[in-house]
């Protein structure tokens, strides 16, 4: 028998005045996530500061047919300083989506007890105990670029690409990449 749809999911991005966009409504939760990552990889271009991605029931009868699955805030990042440091729910996780930098912020998949962060753009990764201790560690990062003149190494989108997010691109990423465009022009 065909599993019947029980519930959609809607990305969401806002402007500080509360303006909203709406990027979709998909049946699969991925699908969700792939676009609302795809859009805050241009979001740049854009006054968004703040994203969510929203259940929906479907034949829902009553006011608490919807919840929220995440929240994206827009931050200053702490190693590149652009606005594009993107930090998910009650920072469960970061990430920078300026193309040279990429500084990311992570619970370790597999031991919840450890932290990781990174900075691809030098291909530099630390442990930290907790998220707080991770963002400092990119303070940090940062502070040694600084004094070692990294800045200037910061290597191509290309290969900053290639490194930590390739895992987590799909096939479909690609379309998603393509309207996201089309929204943020
Ligand atoms: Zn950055």
């Amino acid at each position: 028998m065909e599993e019947s749809l029980k519930q959609v999911y809607v990305p969401t991005v806002a402007t500080p005045g509360g303006e909203k966009t709406q990027l979709g409504v998909f049946s699969k939760e991925q699908d969700a996530w792939d676009v609302m990552r795809a859009f805050l990889g241009k979001a740049g271009a854009t006054d968004v500061v703040h994203g969510n991605i929203t259940v929906w029931e479907i034949d829902f009868v009553g006011e608490e047919g919807s919840f929220v699955l995440s929240a994206f805030d827009r931050n200053n990042c702490p190693v590149c300083d652009e606005l594009t440091f993107w930090v998910e729910g009650d920072e469960e996780r970061a990430r920078c989506y300026y193309p040279r930098c990429g500084a990311w912020i992570e619970q370790n998949a597999y031991d919840p007890s450890r932290w990781d962060c990174g900075w691809p753009a030098a291909n530099w990764n630390k442990r930290a105990e907790d998220y707080q201790h991770a963002y400092k560690g990119l303070v940090a990062m940062r502070g040694q670029s600084n004094s070692a003149g990294m800045t200037n190494r910061m290597s191509s989108r290309e290969a900053w690409l290639g490194e930590k997010d390739r895992e987590r691109r799909n096939i479909q990423q690609k379309k998603f990449d393509s309207m996201a465009e089309d929204i943020t022009e």
